[in-house]
């Protein structure tokens, strides 16, 4: 075969479940469910496998599943933390390849074929994860190995979730042996109305698709579905066969453009700098933790904003080059604080918005001998690391402690948003 690849799709077990298990160490033995406890006609969006050896399943209502399982702990979701986890998990893989691919925020593609001769197999690197995600997340990951995207995925589906190690791999020598067998409804993409068709067509396994002349399949779809399906014969047939030469495309990292954070107001309430700036801290502080996520740098600062007496209004939008990249805090802030001086006319604020621009990998600018900047990366990091576990609510500046600041308020306008 041609340009043979190793991929591995990793998928996290019970993903926003285990997130709420490793955040609550007195839940570990306790059958827990993610979904809301309020609205009993709610469904469940994840459950551990102590609720799953009790028969409550994902996507059922929550009512049905408490009535099953009496000592269910039913957790509201937090997608906000389940996004910066997922985000987190992506970090990891970024340490092992840079071509990562999320696919859902619980699956990540990688692509290891130039990883595999520095830190050893396959299977080797796939323990290597599990390790390093359990480790900082709580996470268990099941990971599918194979030459390409799609035998990668349907090595996890149908094998590495249903084994103890998590891990399994698909390859073209073993397919027929492994995954031919297996029902049609077990290949990806295959739905019930999809089974159906191939059902009245004979096809009950993936094998019996594998293994027909392409040609003969096409026509027997178009039979079955019209001319229009000679993709989808296409798609399904080499699906069966292990066919797939999509490469695995790193997600927004590479693509983000610009970082930014932005609030209307209400404007009763930001008259003065002391409202405005508690605010202005948590803007900043967002988008810089944000830019240390995605890896970034900016050199240029942005602020917009609105104002109004009731009278008139106005409004301005400038921005400042830093004397170098940065996504440090006083840094951000400071040019921030600048611009909003020079510009806000005094009349109350109804917007705020600052963005980070012209952005450049983090890793160039790490290190500054003039002045301890790793140190003060380091620091804001940590602060990173906690708000990723326990919450953006973990660690909040003094300053939004004062009536205007908004950092709670907000957390819990996203976790509401879940529905
Ligand atoms: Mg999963």
């Amino acid at each position: 075969m041609p340009h043979e690849r190793t991929i591995l799709l990793v998928d996290g077990q019970s993903f926003y479940a285990s997130i709420e298990k490793a955040a609550r160490p007195d839940l570990k033995d306790k059958p827990v469910a993610v979904g809301d406890p309020a609205r009993k006609n709610g469904i469940i969006l994840a459950a551990c496998p102590i609720a799953k050896s009790r028969g409550v399943t994902t996507a059922e209502r929550v009512a049905e599943a408490m009535a099953k399982c009496r000592d269910l702990v039913v957790i509201r979701p937090r997608m906000q933390t389940y996004i910066s986890v997922s985000l987190l998990i992506t970090e990891i893989f970024e340490s092992i390849t840079d071509l990562v691919e999320p696919y859902s925020i619980d699956e990540q593609f990688l692509d290891v074929t130039g990883s595999i001769s520095l830190l050893g197999s396959a299977e080797e690197i796939a323990r290597l994860i599990q390790t390093r995600v359990k480790l900082s997340t709580g996470v268990w990951s099941r990971v599918g190995i194979g030459p390409n995207k799609i035998l990668a995925k349907m090595a996890t589906d149908n094998f590495s979730k249903k084994n103890p190690a998590g891990i399994f791999e698909l390859t073209h020598n073993n397919i027929e042996t492994e995954l031919w067998p297996l029902p049609v409804h077990k290949m990806f993409m295959v739905a019930r109305r999809m089974s159906a068709h191939f059902a009245r067509m004979g096809l009950h396994t993936i094998g019996d698709i594998a293994r027909l002349d392409l040609n003969e399949f096409k026509r027997q779809m178009r039979l079955r579905m019209g001319r229009q399906s000679d993709i989808q014969a296409e798609y399904y047939w080499q699906t069966a066969n292990g066919i797939d030469p999509s490469p695995v495309v790193p997600g927004m990292r590479s693509q983000i453009k610009v970082i930014n954070n932005g609030r209307a107001l209400k404007w009763s309430m930001y008259r003065t700098m002391e409202d405005i700036e508690p605010l202005m801290v948590e803007l900043v502080i967002e988008v810089c933790r944000r830019a240390r996520r995605y890896g970034y740098m900016g050199r240029v600062v942005a602020v917009g904003a609105a104002e109004t007496d009731g009278y008139q209004s106005s409004s301005f939008g400038r921005q400042m080059t830093l004397q170098r990249p940065s996504y440090l805090e006083h840094e951000v802030g400071a040019a921030v604080h600048e611009l909003f001086l020079k510009h806000w006319k005094g009349m109350p604020l109804t917007q705020l918005h600052i963005t980070l621009t012209d952005l450049s990998d983090d890793r160039v600018y790490q290190l500054d001998l003039f002045e301890d900047r790793e140190r003060l990366i380091r620091r804001e990091k940590a602060v990173d690391t906690l708000k990723d576990k326990f919450g953006p609510t973990a660690i909040v500046r003094a300053s939004s402690l004062l009536k205007t600041g908004q950092a709670f308020e907000r957390a819990a306008q996203i976790g509401g948003h879940w529905a």
